[in-house]
């Protein structure tokens, strides 16, 4: 695959691999569910997926050129680190691969350290369910400061416009996979962990339990949390045993629906002292 059809045909790519995951993980998941869903899968997955509907239509509102408009502004430029040096493309687009993955960890380690941040983080978290829906179930407003901050990332690190549409694709694929309510052979997956995030190690990160949750930050390479100390092998309550979601949000209508999701960052009273998120959202909800 060329760089000249990458970029021509964009939006197709992007579609073909959203829809083609999802509906491959749709089938793993209804062939070998990894655990028994514990709420109506067509309330989630209408809920779910209706919330990325609507975060794709605010944000071609707000940003209409995205991600790659700014790559080719940075581009024209000159801006960015990697255009100070003139290494080969191919080199140039996996160094900025790695370093759009690498600012994404930090960002997801941010969210939930800071308590205004994790309060949008949780919507996330929320699901009473760990499936493919999951992955790309993210606050309308969260989606916005990921865009900022990746506006930020590809005009320092001067990411090329073909490097932030492979990120952009492998990212949204990856997160569905490793959300998926599947497993892997145990092999398989500890071979592969190594090196990317599977179901299993991020499943881990969806844990009720604090420092379960705090652990498994990657969405891509594994590496990051390796390296940090932020790795958990698996949940102490082994998957089909463990419990998905957060303590404040147990009831399915508040968790599940659109609405309920939109409403979830601002329910509860703000504290500027607790940084443990137990103790926070105890203080706050109960
Ligand atoms: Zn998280
Ligand atoms: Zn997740």
């Amino acid at each position: 695959m060329g760089i000249d059809y990458i970029t021509g045909n964009e939006n197709t790519l992007r579609l073909g691999f959203f829809f083609g995951t999802l509906a491959i993980m749709a089938l793993w998941e209804i062939v070998a569910p990894r655990r028994a869903l514990t709420v109506s899968k067509l309330m989630r997955w209408s809920n779910n997926l209706g919330l990325v509907f609507f975060n794709s239509f605010i944000l071609r509102l707000l940003f209409p050129a995205a991600a790659v408009g700014v790559a080719v502004f940075a581009a024209e430029q000159g801006w960015g680190l990697l255009n100070y040096y003139s290494l080969p493309l191919a080199i140039t687009i996996i160094l900025s691969i790695i370093a759009m993955d690498f600012i994404i960890y930090l960002q997801h380690v941010l969210v939930h350290a800071v308590p205004a941040l994790w309060r949008l983080h949780r919507v996330h978290h929320a699901d009473l369910d760990y499936d493919v829906t999951t992955g790309a179930r993210f606050h309308t407003i969260e989606i916005i400061l990921s865009m900022l901050i990746k506006f930020a990332t590809i005009v320092v690190i001067g990411a090329p416009v073909v490097a932030v549409i492979i990120f952009e694709i492998i990212l949204n694929a990856m997160a569905m996979f490793n959300h998926g309510n599947v497993g892997l052979p145990k092999p398989l997956d500890t071979v592969l962990r190594w090196f990317i995030v599977t179901p299993d190690m991020h499943r881990v990160h969806h844990s009720i339990e604090d420092d379960e949750t705090n652990s498994n930050f990657g969405f891509n390479l594994s590496w990051w949390d390796r390296v940090f100390g932020t790795y958990r092998d698996q949940p102490r309550k082994g998957h089909t045993g463990m419990t998905i979601g957060i303590r404040t949000f147990r009831d399915p209508k508040q968790a599940s629906w659109i609405t309920g999701l939109l409403a979830m960052p601002f329910i509860g009273k703000v504290s500027g002292y607790a940084i443990n998120r137990r103790q926070w959202d105890d203080d706050n909800e109960h």
